[in-house]
């Protein structure tokens, strides 16, 4: 089976076809210029993963929280990601950097803030 994506890791935007086996592993990938696109298309085919942004309601505060998680997690978590960021329950006041929820979901990624509010 094969897969066309397209690499995100630098504005050159190689087009690469993945091969997958029928299983879904990974076989093989061209049209990438540099290693990094290989690891992107292994990634992307296999376990995709993202970084999830969000923004958070915060008692004392009249603006809303922005966070984000601290490396990316597995796509198809996301939403699960979200339902525990709608039972977060804060106060002001709050520092940029702050981890709001260690290890989320078991994700190894903790969820942090990406401001301060006081
Ligand atoms: S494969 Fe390498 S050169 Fe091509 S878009 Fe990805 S990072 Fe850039």
């Amino acid at each position: 089976m094969e897969q066309s994506i397209t690499c995100i890791n630098c504005p050159v935007g190689c087009r690469m076809t993945v091969v997958l086996s029928d299983t879904g592993g990974f076989e093989s990938v061209s049209g990438n210029t540099c290693p990094r696109g290989a690891a992107y298309a292994r990634q992307e085919c296999t376990l995709p993963e993202r970084m999830v942004t969000a923004v958070i309601p915060v008692s004392g505060s009249a603006i809303p929280l922005s966070v984000k998680t601290s490396k990316p997690v597995p796509k198809d978590m996301i939403p699960a990601v979200m339902g525990e960021l709608s039972k977060v329950c804060i106060s002001v006041p709050v520092s940029l950097g702050q981890v709001i929820i260690p290890d989320i979901l078991h994700t190894g990624s903790d969820i942090v803030a990406t401001r301060t509010l006081k």
